[in-house]
């Protein structure tokens, strides 16, 4: 029996994390302390705002124990603020934001501007599905791809917005957000018990 997965839960829609997981039958737990991340098999970071995420991680002596996590091989999932936090380098963030990193990506902040900040769109998955269901929120979209890291999601014109790195996944939108459960089980299948 594995360990829990566990959802990083200082600010953001990690309760609709756990309930994706619930849905799932996949155990999964609340993350807001080190001895809590310490016991976690996988870990989601969810969307929210970035900049409080980041600084909240700071707050509750979690920044440092979370790099160190993924550096060390810990499976990670993130969607829309968790990729930004994932991101090696990231633009359009606030002055002095700073990000887990783990994803050789460069990710743009609230990428689609005001008019569009918000859709909903099908899109192919590679390895999950040719109609997966995306949310956008405030999105951010990955402008840069790195040699480590590979293009699993994709929108019609080509801009990426999901990206797999070994056991690391980012993506810019909220499957959380409407059912869409698949990447979910994928993280957990393909990423934690692989
Ligand atoms: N715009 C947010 C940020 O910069 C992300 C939005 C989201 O997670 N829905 O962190």
């Amino acid at each position: 029996m594995t360990n829990p997965v566990g959802v990083l839960s200082l600010q953001g829609d990690f309760r609709e994390h756990l309930q994706v997981f619930e849905r799932l039958g996949i155990p999964a737990i609340a993350v807001k302390r080190r001895a809590e991340l310490d016991s976690v098999s996988g870990l989601v970071l969810p969307g929210g705002e970035s900049t409080t995420i980041g600084k909240l991680a700071r707050i509750f002596d979690l920044f440092n124990p979370i790099v160190d996590a993924i550096q060390g091989g810990l499976p990670v999932f993130g969607t829309c603020a968790g990729l930004i936090m994932l991101a090696d380098q990231i633009t359009d963030g606030i002055v002095g934001q700073e990000t887990f990193g783990g994803l050789d990506v460069v990710v743009q902040r609230n990428a689609f501007g005001n008019q569009l900040d918000s859709f909903e769109v099908d899109l192919p998955f590679q390895g999950i599905a040719e109609h997966v269901h995306a949310a956008f929120i405030r999105a951010p979209l990955i402008t840069e791809v790195g040699p480590a890291a590979s293009v699993v999601a994709s929108l019609e014109d080509g801009r990426v917005v999901g990206v797999v790195q070994g056991n690391r996944l980012g993506i810019s939108f909220h499957p959380e957000v409407t059912g869409e459960d698949r990447i979910h089980r994928y993280f957990y299948d393909a990423l934690v018990c692989a």
